[in-house]
């Protein structure tokens, strides 16, 4: 946010200039997709010139009068201080979005094919305010993501983010999340050996709302700090129960390595470990492989201090991102989670299944479990057995349920094993 704190007043004094006209006043954020990952893959300065070059290309589409500030490693920040109305400015959108959509932009002999997504907002309609308007036009841009469109218009009726920002906020401050516990079983060693934490939030206006939109928002928002902080205490509450009862489990989290750029994240962690006096060791944190790669240093420091106090780590739906073998290698992981698209497909697809094989061996001659997830059936379980993969996780196991009715279950059959459900295996 610091770049637009500079960039804000110079908005805001045009914006105020173009109110004595008549007419409205547009404000864009852009943000070129990919090219987070593009500079860490080539590196910054590959990023910086592949940003100068957009902002050539939108300088060249829109008028004069029309300013186009930086904004952020990946974004535009654009003011269009005279358009007739909102198609007027939808129309500048798509005329930015072809200037960089249509052809790759070229840096030395690297091109960079990205795409860009436009969030507008216009001015009165939506606010006069610089900083209002930029939020906003932000707003319109997640929306569009959501609803895979290069560009969206601010809407205050159908953009519900706004919302849920509040409502995920007080909900999470007043503890109103679930946590869901799903089962890991152990192949060797025959049993339920551990379980992992998933996130519910159940809300009025919308009912319930999978993590797959509300953790992603609460990364995008400073969100995450509180509810990272919410799902370990949540987590190891019910893990010291199982605790306490005698009947221990290893309970994993899911961590977004955002929260490892907040100071003192690891002692934290640790401090709750503390509290709800359970062990280090009983504890896996998984993050997953997308997300590593976007600050490989910091999360590598912060994990690196997680593992020396022996908290494990699980690298998540590997697979999926674009791991390299190289940075594997020195990652301080204990496991490796294969994604479940490629665990679902196994069965019918040859191809598939030795990919998996060799996932598996990848993780075995790295000193790494091999977790598969998403196992939904007898013969996928059999398959990965006779792979010597070491734990599965998926319907067929267990589906997730409510924490407290996981402990519940558990702690009822202290003594008394009873055949066929997940508790006795
Ligand atoms: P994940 O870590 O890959 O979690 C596994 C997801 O797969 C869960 O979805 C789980 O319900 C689902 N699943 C389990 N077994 C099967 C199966 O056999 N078949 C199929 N098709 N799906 C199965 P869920 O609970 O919707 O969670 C989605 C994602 O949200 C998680 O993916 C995780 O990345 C994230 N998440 C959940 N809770 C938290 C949290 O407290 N903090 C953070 N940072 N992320 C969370
Ligand atoms: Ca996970
Ligand atoms: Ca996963």
């Amino acid at each position: 946010m610091s770049e637009l704190a500079h960039l804000l007043p110079a908005v805001q004094a045009r914006i105020d200039r173009a109110r004595q006209e008549p007419g409205l006043c547009a404000v864009l954020v852009v943000r070129l997709r990919g090219m987070r990952e593009a500079q860490l893959r080539h590196g910054y300065e590959f990023g910086d010139e592949i940003m100068l070059a957009a902002r050539e290309r939108i300088v060249g589409v829109v008028r004069h009068v029309d300013l186009v500030y930086l904004a952020t490693d990946d974004s535009f920040l654009i003011v269009l201080p005279t358009v007739r109305n909102r198609t007027h400015a939808l129309l500048a959108a798509t005329r930015i979005v072809g200037a960089i959509d249509d052809t790759p932009l070229v840096h030395g002999d690297r091109n960079w094919h990205g795409r860009a997504v436009v969030g507008v907002a216009l001015c009165p309609p939506h606010g006069t305010d610089a900083e209002l308007l930029f939020r906003r036009a932000e707003l319109a841009h997640d929306e569009a993501v959501r609803i895979g469109e290069p560009f969206a218009c601010y809407e205050p009726e159908s953009t519900p983010v706004e919302i849920l920002y509040g409502e995920l906020r007080d909900d999470i401050a007043a503890n109103k999340l679930d946590v869901m516990f799903q089962p890991l079983y152990d192949l060797r060693r025959g049993k339920v050996v551990s379980v992992e934490s998933l996130a519910r939030w159940k809300t009025s206006a919308y009912g319930e709302v999978p993590p797959s939109d509300f953790v992603p928002f609460a990364e995008r928002s400073d969100l995450i700090v509180p509810l990272t902080r919410w799902s370990l205490n949540a987590s190891l509450r019910h893990a010291a129960a199982l605790h306490r009862g005698g009947r221990p489990l290893d309970v994993a989290v899911n961590l977004s390595p955002r929260v490892f750029a907040e100071q003192g994240f690891a002692e934290q962690l640790l401090g709750a470990l503390d509290i709800w006096g359970v062990p280090a060791d009983s504890v896996i944190v998984e993050i997953t492989e997308t997300a590593l790669l976007t600050d490989l240093d910091m999360s590598v420091r912060v994990l690196r201090r997680l593992r020396d106090r022996g908290i494990r780590v699980a690298i998540d739906d590997f697979g999926t991102g674009y791991a390299s073998f190289a940075y594997l290698r020195h990652f301080p992981a204990t496991e490796l989670k294969i994604d479940r698209t490629f665990v679902d497909a196994m069965v019918s697809d040859a191809r598939t299944e030795q990919v998996v094989r060799a996932m598996i061996e990848v993780a075995h001659r790295l000193g790494l479990e091999a977790v598969a997830e998403g196992v939904e059936n007898e013969e996928t379980l059999k398959r990965l057995e006779a792979m010597n993969c070491d734990m599965v996780q998926g319907y067929h196991i267990g589906h997730p349920m409510p924490a407290e009715e996981f402990v519940a279950q558990r702690l009822a059959t202290v003594g008394a094993h009873p055949v066929g459900d997940i508790f006795s295996r």
